[in-house]
């Protein structure tokens, strides 16, 4: 802390993002001021950065960064429970906390909806204002003893791979197919692990990527792109993967997974797609004779977040080795570059 200043990167329009002096935020009664110790850079904050974002603009900047971590440094006269030092993940989504969706605890699915560093200021900052309503809804969270603050605040993209999961109804014995093999494609062949699927099979375009994965885990199958149809019947003895879940914002990849699955497999659309892309194709023959269950997973609720950090906490899902560089905060735009061109997994941000 530097008097009342602190670094902050802030994006002030499309590919405009600055490393800056911003004001160290004052808080109120209610309110928690975290110093960020972990913080990651998600192809979220990428397509913020290349396309810009609604509201943000050069007299309404806006501090980037969803996933992250840190130690409680001021708390308001009117906050309970938590105390200064306390090590802390924060959920960054927010609902209206009245609607049905909210009352069931499915606050990511609000229409009122808002996060930190999409809606309000994130983690790419040496603090951040952790405002009244998320200590309120139990946003905040102590990281266990066992947790790093990087591995607390990669539990965010986790947590979004864990709803899917859910949905997907994985069983012991069954197969999984993985369409886009990037740090979220891994982390959802790292969850099937922990359900004890038979085979996970990843596909991505990018060979380098599925060489990577191999190299992460070799009981981690890899196809690829060319040979996809081929392969995936041989793997099954041609009855299709149980599970196929689409990792990436390839319209085909959607049209793919209905053909790949096994009668009552379940197919997530776990990536979205660009708006001009979203409207695919489908045979829908394959749904109605194969009995698929079709469907997509986006955000987490509070609850599938809590899960998810002690699901890392007791040790049964390793995430550490997603990490594959740190950043200075300094640097951070040649972190979001490397994430661009898919040279990196995640990518860790630091404070000096
Ligand atoms: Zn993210
Ligand atoms: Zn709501």
């Amino acid at each position: 802390m530097n008097g009342n200043k602190m670094r902050a990167a802030a994006l002030y329009g499309k590919r405009d993002l600055r490393v800056a002096e911003a004001d160290l935020p004052s808080i109120n009664a209610g309110e928690i001021l975290v110093q960020v110790k972990g913080a990651f850079v998600c192809g979220t904050d990428v397509r913020m950065f290349h396309n810009g974002y609604d509201g943000v603009s050069e007299a309404a900047p806006l501090i980037l960064g969803h996933e992250g971590s840190g130690v409680v440094a001021r708390i308001g006269r009117h906050v309970e429970y938590f105390k200064e030092g306390m090590r802390v993940a924060v959920a960054p989504n927010i609902g209206c906390g009245i609607c049905d969706f909210c009352v069931s605890g499915n606050t990511h699915l609000c229409s009122q909806y808002k996060a930190l560093g999409i809606h309000m200021p994130g983690f790419f900052a040496e603090y951040i204002k952790i405002p009244a309503g998320f200590v309120r809804q139990g946003n905040v969270v102590e990281i266990p003893d066992t947790l790093s603050f990087e591995e607390a605040a990669l539990a965010e993209p986790l947590a979004c791979v864990f709803n899917a999961f859910e949905k997907s109804k994985l069983r012991p014995g069954e197969t999984v197919l993985i369409i886009g093999a990037g740090p979220i494609g891994l982390m959802h062949a790292k969850m099937a692990q922990t359900a004890g699927a038979e085979k996970i099979i990843l596909n991505d375009l990018s060979r380098e990527r599925l060489d990577l994965c191999r190299q992460l885990d070799s009981t981690f199958i890899t196809v690829e792109s060319d040979t996809l149809k081929e392969d995936i019947d041989s793997l099954t003895e041609g009855r299709g993967v149980d599970v196929c879940i689409t990792a990436c914002p390839a319209p085909q990849a959607q049209q793919v997974a209905l053909e790949l699955a096994a009668i009552n497999g379940r197919v997530i659309f776990f990536g979205g797609l660009p708006p001009d892309k979203a409207h695919v194709s489908l045979n829908t023959n394959l749904i109605h004779y194969k009995q698929l269950e079709v469907t997509g997973t986006t955000r987490q609720s509070l609850s599938q977040y809590r899960r998810t950090l002690r699901l890392v906490a007791c040790g049964r899902i390793s995430i550490k080795d997603l990490i594959s560089s740190r950043t200075a905060l300094e640097e951070i735009q040649s972190a979001l570059d490397n994430i661009s061109q898919a040279r990196s997994l995640k990518s860790a941000i630091y404070f000096e």
